[in-house]
């Protein structure tokens, strides 16, 4: 099956899909966007009020933020994959739980062996967790590991993780612009390696 076909199916599973609690207050799931060939992956925590509304991943003021650190490296999204460790809302923006995390995150895996990017960013705790330990790595707090390098290596992927800020954590603490702007920095230049 070809890639195309594959998102479009597993875009149609999220869109049906029961599997925990939060289909019962989402108005829509947002499943990603971006190119098909991504050379990077953006993975955020769980849609927000916006993203619920649109179906759109990154469209809220958190969104602005991210795209204002893309424009600053030359990336424009339509090159990039953008997706979430949940694909609905939490209510009030609340934290993923464990079971939704466990419940929902095997389409964040289809996604990622789907389009094999060759970088991943994580955003926030919730991402970086969830990736770190799914490829064998020790899961830190985002202050002690963002902007650091992870390679990933299995039979199935070669990739490489680089754990961020989350983009609404620098509008509780405006001075985490910076952190994330020399992140996005290394980012830059990883992309231009591979
Ligand atoms: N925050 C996220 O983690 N993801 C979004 O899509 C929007 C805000
Ligand atoms: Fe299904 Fe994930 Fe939505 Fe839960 S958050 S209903 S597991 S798509």
């Amino acid at each position: 099956m070809c890639v195309e076909e594959e998102l479009t199916r597993i875009g149609e599973e999220v869109r049906n899909c029961k599997k925990c609690g939060l289909w019962k207050t989402r108005k829509n799931p947002v499943v990603g966007e971006g190119s098909l060939h991504p050379k990077v992956m953006f993975v955020g925590e769980a849609p927000g009020l916006n993203e619920d509304i649109e179906g759109r991943p990154f469209v809220g003021r958190a969104g602005k933020i991210l795209d204002e650190l893309l424009e600053s490296i030359g990336l424009e999204r339509s090159e990039i994959y953008i997706t979430n460790v949940l694909k609905c809302r939490p209510p009030g923006n609340r934290d993923p739980q464990p079971e939704e995390i466990r419940k929902c995150t095997p389409y964040l895996d289809r996604q990622i062996s789907l389009l094999k990017p060759k970088i991943i960013v994580t955003l926030g705790n919730f991402a970086t967790s969830y990736v770190l330990e799914k490829f064998g790595l020790k899961p830190e707090n985002i202050g002690r590991v963002h902007g650091e390098v992870f390679e990933i290596r299995n039979l199935f992927l070669r990739t490489k993780a680089i754990p961020m800020y989350h983009p609404a954590s620098a509008l509780r603490n405006p001075s985490l612009i910076d952190t994330l702007s020399s992140d996005f920095w290394v980012l830059k230049r990883l992309c231009e390696e591979e």
